[in-house]
């Protein structure tokens, strides 16, 4: 597909404005003065410690980032999350990138140049976060890039904190060994309500009444992780009070019991959840008849805490060590968080169910990208896409940013799978910020998929 990259914008001589008022710093409760310092990657800046900054988080999925920055709030570091994108961040993302690099850098950097520029906050009152991973895309280099760009503009006290994945984001513990708990939950309560929000959404006989549950919800959840010293026996029942509150709430939404496509979607996991970048490709999926089942963000962290575990096999020279044990037992903490923090939705979701383990996504992914030789998105996608299958969805999109190597090598391998799954369509949609026309390839996609239906065979679960 032969897509032109989007025009570079001229955009006005850079000035402070009022556009954004960045939120005011909130009371932090003591950190240690040297350890937050060991959260970044990139060189030392000077100015302030994080406790005196305002932390700006992606905003990757507008309610996981929302939760995670309440987590964090919680643990006395004053973050939010970036401010909605627009056509300013285009503007900026254009101005600042030469055209090569991915489209969800181009976002996140057009948001964060917004705040540096926009703001009139002074840069050593700003840090953001940008998580990196390990492996052949170039996600590892959005860190790097942002701390470039900052520097060429002048903003070198502005710090960029970045914990990897390939440490399973351990950093994150740096700060408060609970943090790490604190915005994992938060993680998985935002991916719950959005699970359910997809579930309900397309059905709902009064239209609005999903999205408001959801935003309460996620509003629900914010204000009690933001809340500081509970303890974590507590905090983890408080939230599964007000989970199972939103799950009654989206329980009594008055609903159609009318047939849908159900569409698997998979894909590069910013511009999979950033509605912005995706032109809203979901809402207008429910539009025209379908039904999303969407894949979630904490798939990729459990993804991660297994390769983590591979990883560490050649090194140690055995299959068990010291690491490898508390690398098990937080992947086991984690689940029974996910358990308890999922459970209010499993009536809702019981015909959504996800794989048990995620190690049943990368055995499916095997036979076409094999563990010991392809890491990343790529693996989860194929093997995703599989599951879905399975799963007696009618069809399979895959949304990725143009020129995305995980999208490229999927969209390789993706006529190879739907021979050996049925037949089922599978269909990458790309996005680079330039006019697409979702409707009109959705509407194209979902008659195939219509006809999948008609013809398919039992699904194999
Ligand atoms: S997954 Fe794709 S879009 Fe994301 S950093 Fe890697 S190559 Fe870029």
């Amino acid at each position: 597909m032969n897509k032109p990259l989007a025009a570079r914008p001229e955009v006005q001589p850079l000035t402070a404005s009022s556009e954004h008022q960045p939120p005011a710093a909130q009371p932090a409760h003591e950190l240690p003065a040297a350890r937050p310092e060991r959260l970044r990657n990139d060189r030392r800046v000077s100015g302030p410690s994080l406790k005196d900054r305002i932390l700006y988080l992606p905003r990757m999925s507008a309610g996981a980032a929302r939760c995670m920055s309440a987590a964090m709030r919680g643990y006395g570091i004053n973050a939010h999350p970036l401010p909605p994108s627009d056509a300013r961040t285009l503007e900026y993302g254009g101005r600042f990138t030469s055209g090569e690099e991915c489209y969800p850098e181009v976002l996140i950097l057009g948001d964060v140049m917004k705040v540096v520029l926009d703001s009139g906050e002074p840069a050593g009152r700003l840090a953001f976060f940008m998580p990196a991973a390990p492996g052949p895309c170039r996600y590892g280099q959005y860190a790097p890039f942002l701390r470039r760009t900052l520097d060429a503009v002048g903003a070198t006290e502005v710090m960029v904190l970045s914990p990897s994945s390939g440490s399973g984001y351990e950093e994150l513990g740096q700060v408060d060994p609970g943090i790490h708990r604190a915005a994992w939950r938060g993680l998985l309560a935002s991916d719950g309500l959005r699970r359910t929000l997809l579930r309900v959404r397309p059905y709902e006989t009064s239209p609005g009444a999903a999205d408001e549950a959801y935003e309460d919800g996620i509003a629900a959840v914010v204000a009690l992780l933001e809340r500081s010293g509970i303890p974590t026996r507590q905090a983890l029942g408080d939230l599964r009070t007000a989970l199972d509150t939103s799950a009654a709430r989206f329980a009594a939404i008055p609903r159609s019991t009318e047939e849908r496509l159900l569409i698997g979607v998979v894909g590069e996991i910013y511009c999979r959840l950033n509605t912005f970048s995706n032109d809203e490709l979901i809402r207008s999926l429910e539009r025209l008849g379908g039904e999303a089942w969407l894949s979630d963000i904490g798939e990729w962290v459990f993804y991660t805490n297994i390769e983590q575990r591979r990883k560490w096999i050649p090194y140690a020279g055995k299959r068990f060590s010291l690491r490898m044990a508390k690398a098990r037992i937080k992947d086991a903490v984690q689940r029974r968080d996910e358990h308890a923090l999922l459970a209010p939705f499993h009536d809702l979701l019981h015909d959504r169910a996800e794989p048990k383990h995620i190690s049943i996504v990368t055995d499916l992914a095997e036979p076409y990208l094999p563990a010991e030789g392809v890491y990343g998105e790529m693996v989860l996608n194929a093997g995703k896409a599989a599951w879905l299958w399975s799963q007696g969805c009618d069809g399979i999109i895959d949304i990725s940013p143009f020129t995305c190597m995980n999208g490229i090598v999927c969209e390789a391998i993706y006529p190879k799978m739907s021979r050996d799954h049925d037949g089922i369509p599978i269909r990458t949609f790309y996005f680079d910020g330039t006019a697409s026309h979702v409707d009109r390839d959705l509407g194209i996609f979902l008659e195939l998929a219509g006809s999948y239906k008609k013809r398919k065979r039992q699904p194999q679960n």
